[in-house]
């Protein structure tokens, strides 16, 4: 199993998570920062549970994000 742990109060709303990973990702229309799908918020930090198949795409759209504020837990 994994998580993608997303600190969203930290986005600077570039999108590039949205554009690489759209199943995943919206970009708010209230506040422009990117909003991670069916995440679980726990003290503004999103939690998504993944499937193993899906970890080699979600770090490259943490590695791709400008300001490192998403991350891949593996366990
Ligand atoms: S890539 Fe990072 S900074 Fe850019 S919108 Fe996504 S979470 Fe925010």
């Amino acid at each position: 199993m994994a998580n993608i742990i997303h600190y969203r109060n930290k986005c600077i709303g570039c999108g590039i998570c949205y554009e690489m990973m759209p199943e995943n990702w919206r970009m708010s229309k209230k506040d422009g920062k990117a909003t991670l799908l069916k995440s679980v918020l726990k003290k503004d930090t999103s939690i998504l549970p993944i499937h193993p198949a899906m970890i080699p795409e979600a770090q490259k759209v943490a590695k791709a994000c400008p300001v490192k504020i998403i991350r891949v837990n593996e366990f």
